[in-house]
């Protein structure tokens, strides 16, 4: 049995590629958001009339205060400690579960100050721009320090937190795979900034953009994109379980990718559809709208069923598919402890017909809104070409650390589903 080691998520210079896209497409973003208004795409207009945007010291302050009250939330409000996956160390750590409760009450909270006139909900929508750079330069930040506390301060004395000496490599993906706070056990580092900032913050400011459509043109089209994408968001916050068993919570460590992604990227990304919707006053009609709904719904639920077939199959031995037994591979594999695990590989429903079905459905969604955008502006449709680069090169790199993990056994899984994401095409 080969030895299933650890070699990082991605090579030296993928990684090298993927930081310098995600950093200047985020501030391209926010340029032309700022200096544009979305009125036209002309690179040249936008680079002669540049206008880099610097967050003042009270902007600083705000970004800081919700961390720490994000944080604070995450620690106090009760939630279900749930074990999760054998690592690649052998160790199972446990995970607080939260995240659900903690956005009804920043939700809830957001309404009551709106309704106080105390902070109006629509100016988070006014001010994104200042909020998108602020959150940039923050998440930069916050990445240097888990890059700092990986290698000086880390949770666990274990093979899994080891530097692997590459600067780029150890600040890009991380050096600890389940970074904790000592204190705060089981709160844990990279759910935190996944589920409590970055898919929280989505919520908030696609509420803000719905409201402010609504308020300012009467148009309803960014909250129907807003309602949308609130399926997603509390449908990953409900099954935060499954979460756990994702290559995020399993594999990847916190390092820029896990932390400036959800803190900087997804706010400026995955709201520009209800964003652009919002401040262009798009209407759609009747019949598109219907269209796109119906699209997105089939996505999600391709999606969620997919999910689901994998979740519940690792889970219950009896589980059955479109009312027939499962079929699957036994597998085994060793970590680094030494010990030999089994594990299995489900060959029935939709993980019979490609590796990684379930990236289509997410995609189909992104499809459904970029139809709500109208196809006059690419800025509204970056979350949609973004998922067909991250969706692949995710595929190929969960490809890679499985023939690590299962050796000659992910040969002969990849045998009998021989397609990566689409059959008979990829
Ligand atoms: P998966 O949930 O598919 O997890 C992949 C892991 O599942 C593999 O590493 C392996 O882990 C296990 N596995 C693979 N094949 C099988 C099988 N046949 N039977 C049982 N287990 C198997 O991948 P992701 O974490 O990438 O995606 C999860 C969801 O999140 C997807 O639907 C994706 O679309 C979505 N997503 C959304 C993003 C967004 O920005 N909106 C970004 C990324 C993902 P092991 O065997 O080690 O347990």
């Amino acid at each position: 049995m080969k030895k299933h080691t650890w070699n990082g998520f991605i090579g030296d210079s993928g990684s090298k590629i993927l930081q310098i896209f995600t950093i200047l497409s985020s501030f391209s973003v926010v340029i032309i958001c700022s200096n544009l208004k979305f009125n036209n795409f002309d690179l040249f207009t936008t680079i002669s009339n540049l206008r880099i945007i610097s967050p003042s010291t009270q902007e600083y302050i705000c970004f800081a205060c919700w961390i720490a009250f994000s944080w604070l939330l995450y620690v106090i409000i009760p939630g279900k400690n749930e074990l999760g996956p054998i690592n690649v160390s052998g160790t199972r750590y446990t995970y607080k579960l939260n995240s659900l409760s903690c956005m009804m009450i920043i939700f809830i909270l957001y309404l009551v100050v709106d309704r106080m006139q105390f902070f109006p909900l629509q100016l988070l929508s006014e001010y994104t721009d200042r909020i998108m750079v602020t959150m940039l330069y923050g998440g930069l930040c916050l990445s240097f320090l888990c890059y700092i506390k990986g290698l000086y301060f880390p949770t666990w004395n274990t093979n899994e937190s080891k530097p692997r000496g590459n600067f780029i490599d150890d600040f890009y993906s991380g050096i600890e795979l389940t970074p904790r706070m000592n204190s705060c056990d089981p709160c844990d580092l990279k759910l935190f900034s996944v589920g409590h900032l970055g898919m929280i913050m989505w919520f908030i400011l696609n509420f803000s953009h719905a409201n402010y459509a609504i308020i300012k043109y009467n148009n309803y089209t960014s909250l129907i994109i807003f309602l949308l994408q609130a399926i997603y968001i509390i449908d990953w916050a409900y099954y935060e379980r499954w979460y756990l068993y994702t290559i995020d919570m399993q594999h990847d460590r916190l390092g820029y990718a896990l932390c400036f992604g959800p803190i900087s990227w997804m706010p400026v990304a995955y709201t520009m559809y209800t964003y652009y919707t919002a401040h262009n006053n798009i209407q759609n009609s009747l019949a598109l709208q219907l269209i796109s709904i119906i699209i997105f719904l089939f996505g999600y639920w391709l999606f969620r069923e997919c999910n689901n077939q994998k979740e519940f199959f690792r889970h219950s031995k009896k589980y059955k598919i479109w009312g027939k037994e499962c079929q699957y591979l036994n597998v085994c594999y060793n970590t680094s402890d030494g010990k030999l695990h089994n594990s299995r590989l489900l060959l029935s429903g939709f993980w019979g017909w490609a590796r990684h079905f379930n990236y289509i459905g997410d995609w189909i969604m992104c499809l459904a809104l970029s139809m709500l955008c109208g196809f006059d502006n690419i800025s509204s449709h970056i979350y949609t070409i973004q998922m067909i680069f991250v969706l692949f090169t995710r595929a190929k790199r969960d490809d890679e650390r499985c023939t690590r993990k299962y050796g000659e056994y992910w040969k002969q899984y990849r045998i009998k589903v021989p397609y990566k994401i689409i059959p008979y095409i990829y």
